[in-house]
């Protein structure tokens, strides 16, 4: 005879919290572990589990394309974020601009942004379907990318910050007009309009101030349903490109994150219940240490300039084939070849991605330049091979791809500069925070690998949802399986 056991009801949290801090490399957990105060960042680390392994699995390690895969489990090559602009029908294009929408809150094109360029659900789109949509998704952040890309498709709402204005926007994607309550928070929460918000530690309490607002006005995890909040952190990511990865204002931003985190946390206490909520924190991508502080210390580090290395193969592409131009983009190591031009003049794609290689391996300062469409074929270790493959999307991402020394990133510093990027393969940029915290997490930690596509099939794991349609990632086990103990 077989007994069954059934649940009651399937059991959910009443909030799921998505916290991604933009550019925080993983070691930001344990560098400022003892400055951090007791209810912060540190709490989710001593009372939560923490994945201390996490990577990210493609390359470019950028900002829209790391927010898009978290929330997909998938990577560019089937989500289609390529990066922050790329190319798509023919010309550049940033993620999330969409002219067949206007701004709610302001006029002008910070307004004009949707989800509409991701070809992939996210897991706030998969428990909306899960709940016959009674759950409420909503994204918040100061960049419209950061806000958008996370909450997804059906997402009730996502606001960002419109530094023209100083205050919170949307679009006609989601809503005519904001909510009362928006206004009124936007009335008293203004902050110097003309001036980048993302550029001060204000930035980021005026993001936990509105994710707040949101919970309380919204309802969320208050109303019989799971709910979904995306929040993500960008001033961290402004600061750290201005100001490098150590020093005062890298501090004062952390410090004032924490102290964010810490009141956040104590909110969501008292108004959802602990333990009643699951949270994790995680990144974008990581960063770079400036490379003066590194060869200060005869650390190998310095810049490499794809924007002129294009400029000495456009010349070379000329002579050897009579046409201008023949590479008119670069992003975030990519080169994107002029393919209309190229097949107008009668001429094969695959000769000219051939000559230009052959020109571009002469770059004392790449390790590897890889022809994307074959990839697979590289003399590379795997690993490194699947991140390129991984994120290539042969739509969208260019034609060439290339692999710097390690420590060489796409810009040219000066001797006085202090500030520092990243989009890289290497540990620096790809090794990322990853730590569940709340219902049914039990405090340890892992170190065994997991991937930054990883988060979204263990939170869908945990809810019993259907992971979202583009998903190759795979639950983290240590944290999906734990109530099952
Ligand atoms: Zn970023």
């Amino acid at each position: 005879m077989t007994t069954i056991v059934a649940m009651a009801q399937v059991e959910r949290p009443k909030l799921v919290v998505g916290l991604v801090v933009d550019q925080m490399r993983w070691d930001y957990l344990y560098y400022y572990y003892d400055k951090y105060g007791l209810g912060g960042l540190r709490r989710l680390v001593d009372e939560g589990f923490n994945c201390d392994n996490n990577l990210i699995n493609y390359v470019p390690t950028i900002t829209g394309i790391g927010h898009a895969s978290i929330y997909t489990g998938t990577t560019p090559a089937l989500h289609s974020i390529a990066g922050n602009d790329f190319y798509m029908d023919g010309k550049f294009t940033y993620c999330c601009s969409d002219p067949s929408v206007k701004g709610v809150g302001s006029e002008g094109s910070a307004g004009e942004m949707s989800p509409r360029k991701m070809t992939a659900t996210t897991m706030g789109d998969m428990l909306k379907v899960a709940t016959d949509f009674k759950s409420k998704v909503i994204g918040v952040a100061m960049k419209d990318r950061a806000a958008i890309l996370p909450a997804g498709q059906a997402a009730d709402a996502a606001y960002w910050w419109d530094n023209s204005v100083g205050h919170y926007i949307t679009s006609t994607y989601y809503m005519e007009d904001l909510p009362k309550w928006v206004k009124k928070f936007n009335a008293e929460n203004t902050w110097n309009p003309g001036k980048d918000i993302k550029m001060s530690p204000v930035g980021v309490e005026k993001t936990f101030l509105m994710a707040q607002a949101i919970v309380e006005n919204e309802q969320l995890g208050q109303r019989g349903e799971c709910d979904m909040l995306c929040i993500s952190v960008s001033p961290t990511d402004a600061i750290a490109h201005s100001f490098g990865t150590r020093g005062k204002e890298n501090y004062d931003v952390y410090m004032e994150l924490d102290r964010d985190v810490a009141k956040f946390l104590d909110y969501l206490d008292t108004t959802i219940g602990k333990g009643q909520y699951l949270l994790f924190l995680s990144a974008d991508h990581g960063a770079a240490h400036n490379s003066t502080m590194l060869n200060n210390h005869r650390i190998p580090a310095g810049g490499w300039s794809i924007s002129d290395a294009r400029k000495r193969l456009n010349i070379h592409l000329q002579e050897k084939f009579g046409l201008e131009k023949m590479v008119p983009y670069h992003s975030s190591y990519r080169l994107f070849l002029d393919r209309p031009g190229i097949q107008k003049a009668g001429l094969k794609l695959q000769d000219v991605v051939d000559e230009a290689i052959a020109f571009l391996k002469e770059e004392k300062d790449l390790l590897y330049v890889i022809d994307y469409a074959h990839a697979a074929e590289a003399a590379i270790p795997t690993s490194l091979k699947e991140q390129i493959i991984n994120g290539w999307n042969a739509q969208r991402s260019g034609d060439i791809y290339c692999l710097t020394k390690s420590g060489l990133y796409d810009f040219v510093p000066d001797n006085d500069y202090k500030g520092t990027t990243h989009g890289a393969w290497n540990p620096y940029d790809s090794h990322i925070p990853c730590v569940f915290f709340g219902w049914h997490v039990k405090h340890g930690h892992s170190s065994r690998t997991n991937y930054m596509i990883d988060v979204a099939p263990t939170i869908c794991a945990m809810l019993h949802i259907q992971m979202p349609n583009s998903c190759i990632g795979n639950p983290i086990t240590e944290v999906a399986d734990q109530d099952m103990k």
